[in-house]
């Protein structure tokens, strides 16, 4: 029984699609589908820090960029950095940095371009699950890949990946969150709007049962494009 818009059931996410390997001149490069929600994420590095003030003589700095397409979503967005994706590229960033072995490269940056090609609803997860798939691609050291979906309460029901006509329903609590599944720890909880307390750890529960799906498949996209690089 469904009372979702699309019909999904309350645990149920969008299709999701991954790939490895989606962008020729970067380091490491990926591609995570969820529903309409599509993110490319290019990483670049570890390379000599610009400028050269900024760099840390101890480990690496990851630097993070959120970009979202005017073409992406049904109304033209306006191009370019604005409020929103500079808070999204250090959300992101944050997100990932747990997860990465910043002292293996010392005096170095990490950068982890994302593209927001298409968008209905949860483009800052998808976009650390494709960032932690093309750092791995990158052969940057991690500790784990970084699996990210939304949770949320939704006409008093807890549910997993609202799209946009959810996140838009008066009264919606949307929480994104990001998950090391190896490690069993959050590294992203979010809380936009108000929630009960028994109704918040269901959904966070919710919501690393989800992560864990979606590392299945993160992991399935890093061995593909090993079997199929004949290198
Ligand atoms: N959105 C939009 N125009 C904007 C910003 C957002 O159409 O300028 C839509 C888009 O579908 C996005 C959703 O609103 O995915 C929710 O945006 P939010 O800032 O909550 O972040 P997200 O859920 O994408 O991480």
């Amino acid at each position: 029984m469904s009372e979702r818009p699309d019909g999904r059931k309350f645990d149920e996410m969008r299709p999701i699609e991954a790939k490895v390997g989606v962008i020729e001149q970067a380091d490491g490069s990926a591609m995570f589908k969820i529903g309409k929600t599509i993110a490319i994420a290019g990483v670049y590095g570890p390379k000599q820090v610009h400028p050269k003030h900024l760099e840390d003589p101890e480990k690496a700095i990851l630097r993070c960029y959120y970009d979202m397409y005017s073409f992406s979503v049904p109304e033209r967005e306006r191009p370019g950095p604005d409020r929103r994706s500079i808070e999204l590229s250090m959300v992101i960033k944050n997100a990932l940095l747990p997860a990465v072995f910043v002292k293996e490269y010392p005096k170095s940056q990490i950068e982890i371009f994302v593209s927001i090609i298409q968008a209905d609803a949860g483009t800052r997860c998808a976009a650390i699950s494709a960032a932690s798939m093309a750092l791995a691609d990158a052969g940057i050291a991690m500790k784990d890949i970084v699996s990210s979906v939304a949770v949320g309460h939704v006409n008093n029901k807890v549910v997993v990946d609202l799209n946009k006509e959810e996140e838009d329903v008066e009264g919606t609590t949307d929480i994104p969150l990001a998950y090391m599944p190896r490690m069993k720890k959050i590294t992203l909880l979010q809380l936009d709007g108000k929630m009960p307390k028994d109704k918040l750890r269901e959904a966070i529960a919710l919501g690393t049962k989800s992560c864990e799906k979606i590392y299945e498949v993160q992991k399935k996209a890093l061995k593909d494009r090993y079997n199929t690089s004949g290198e």
